[in-house]
């Protein structure tokens, strides 16, 4: 379970003692660095690193980085807001150690994930990771809920290095055995690492699109989930590049086509037991679950503006691409953007979850978990129906029969999830008015710095971005 206190000036309790001593064995095993990395608003990971040795005094006092990278777009451009944005100000970054690990694909290197707080020692209203630690408290608190969370990760590999055209690594067919052969010195490093890393993968495969491969990792809390993601990701690049691999976690590659995903499986937990599953609900689900997924239904025009956050999103988001592009759910149907997911007869009490599937990997983590939870809250709480299932590709109904079924198309463009996401209350309400107001002012000077160009071109733009 993740830390849920905020970092203190002096350090956590317990931290600097910890930090000191993991210092010494870390630089026994010839690690000389600490990578302390979040995600920023456009879902940009920024980093600083420190020698080993200053560890323990970032426990204690954490490591200045300016707040400006809040309005940071993924070209590096930054635009403003009414408080961020400006070149005053610094923040101290605050690492986790609970989530420290010595990294195999950068021989040298540690990593851990950070929390971001003032000068002053207080919370920053722009850290994403605060925000979701502070979301996961409140609903053990309000509700005795607790939360399991995966995040899916595809990625293109391309030949090295990264920039430029994408050309892809492989030419065998989609999960193709010809693929896995293709990279299997590659592929198998990576399984190596992770596993050094206390990473459990559930499965590594070739996937759809050229050069395409996915993981999929085992469950864990919220925040360690998000940790986990950027963990990964940083991983599949740095063991890739290692081989002469680009990789790229752009929503699209190329302008046409199945794209990257980020599918977020969530599942919400009272006591200990999965309330997915086992009860009188469609597939076992509780009440409460059915009003959870149906609070993540209702939100998800909205929510695409975080778990959709590029322009290269929309590249993804279109029909029958697998990616869900219609406020519908199913069990086990790939086309709805919520998808149940019961698990096989025998493992069901563990394994039950919603699948998210309009999410992908420019998303920043945290916010996207921190987002689908307020708003599956919002529907558990306020007791929202959960309407009838769809099976099938929902693009095949009418438009009669989709607003009879109430099956809404997600926003066509992050212009439109924008607007969505401006009225919205409750996912505001869950980021805050700073951090909701970065999310907007970031959208749209994503979209101004692609005003004029093509699909392709907009592809080629953030292609390796993420
Ligand atoms: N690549 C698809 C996407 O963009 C997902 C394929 C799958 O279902 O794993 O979401
Ligand atoms: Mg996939």
């Amino acid at each position: 379970m993740s830390t849920l206190a905020d970092p203190v000036p002096g350090g956590r309790p317990g931290d600097v003692e910890r930090a000191a001593a993991l210092a010494g064995e870390l630089t026994g095993r010839g690690v000389h660095g600490v990578v302390l990395a979040y995600v920023d608003t456009a879902g940009v990971t920024r980093v600083k690193t420190v020698p080993t040795a200053r560890l323990a005094s970032a426990a204690a006092w954490g490591v200045g980085m300016s707040p400006v990278f809040d309005t940071f777009l993924a070209d590096d451009s930054i635009v403003t807001t009414d408080v961020l944005g400006s070149p005053d100000g610094d923040l101290r970054l605050y690492p986790d150690l609970d989530r420290l690990v010595a990294l195999v694909g950068q021989p040298g290197w540690a990593w851990a994930p950070v929390d971001r707080i003032t000068q002053e020692g207080e919370p920053h209203p722009g850290c994403g990771r605060t925000v979701l630690r502070r979301i996961v408290a409140e609903a053990a608190e309000r509700h005795g809920l607790a939360f399991r969370a995966g995040i899916e990760i595809e990625w293109s590999v391309g030949q090295g290095p990264p920039g430029g055209d994408f050309v892809p690594a492989t030419t065998g067919p989609a999960y193709s055995a010809a693929r896995q052969v293709e990279l299997s010195d590659c592929t198998a490093d990576l399984l190596a690492a992770l596993a050094a890393q206390g990473v459990e993968v559930e499965q590594l495969h070739p996937e759809y699109a050229a050069g395409q491969f996915e993981i999929s990792v085992g469950a864990l809390d919220p925040v360690a989930a998000a940790d986990r993601s950027v963990l990964v990701r940083q991983t599949v690049r740095a063991v890739s590049a290692r081989h002469g691999l680009a990789v790229s976690f752009a929503p699209a590659v190329v302008g046409r086509g199945v794209g990257n995903g980020g599918h977020l499986h969530l599942s919400a937990w009272r006591d200990g037991v999965n309330l997915h599953s086992g009860s009188t609900g469609r597939y076992g689900m509780t009440a409460e679950a059915e009003s959870f997924a149906a609070g993540i239904l209702a939100r998800l025009p909205a929510l695409t503006a975080v778990t959709a956050p590029s322009p290269a999103s929309y590249l993804r988001l279109r029909p029958s691409q697998w990616a869900g592009v219609f406020t519908a759910w199913g069990r086990e149907t790939r086309e709805a953007a919520v998808r149940v997911v019961t698990g096989t007869a025998g493992v069901r009490d563990q394994a039950a979850n919603l699948e998210v599937k309009p999410v992908d990997l420019a998303a920043n983590p945290y916010l996207a978990l921190a987002c689908a939870i307020a708003a599956g809250l919002d529907g558990l709480t306020s007791l929202v129906p959960l309407p009838e299932e769809i099976t099938g590709d929902p693009a095949r109904l009418d438009a009669e029969e989709a607003a009879a079924r109430g099956v809404r198309r997600l926003p066509a463009s992050l212009g439109e999830a924008v607007e969505e996401f401006r009225g919205d209350t409750v996912l505001r309400a869950a980021l805050g008015p700073v951090l909701a107001d970065a999310v907007t002012a970031v959208r749209l000077g994503e979209i101004a710095a692609v005003t004029g160009l093509d699909d392709d071109q907009v592809a080629a733009a953030y292609r390796w971005k993420y």
